[in-house]
């Protein structure tokens, strides 16, 4: 699942949280129980073209084979 970070708007957290891409858009709430969180950015999120003109995923640096990263569900 993507990671997202959030930024609370009423008390200024910051945290992180795992959803599904079903789920991006569902109200989030801070740690605090503030429920206004605004979403950042996705660590998966960011993509650019390669000479081929196929996305690919900026940040996969673990190089395959780990267990907690996106990498492992290829
Ligand atoms: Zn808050």
């Amino acid at each position: 699942m993507p990671l997202y970070e959030y930024l609370c708007e009423e008390c200024g957290a910051r945290f992180e949280r795992l959803l599904p891409l079903t789920a991006i858009d569902d109200p989030t709430s801070c740690p605090q129980g503030h429920a206004a969180g605004l979403r950042l950015i996705s660590i998966f999120s960011a993509v650019s073209k390669d000479s081929a003109g196929e996305p690919n995923l900026i940040g996969d640096g673990c190089g395959g084979g780990c267990t907690n990263c996106a990498c492992s569900l290829n």
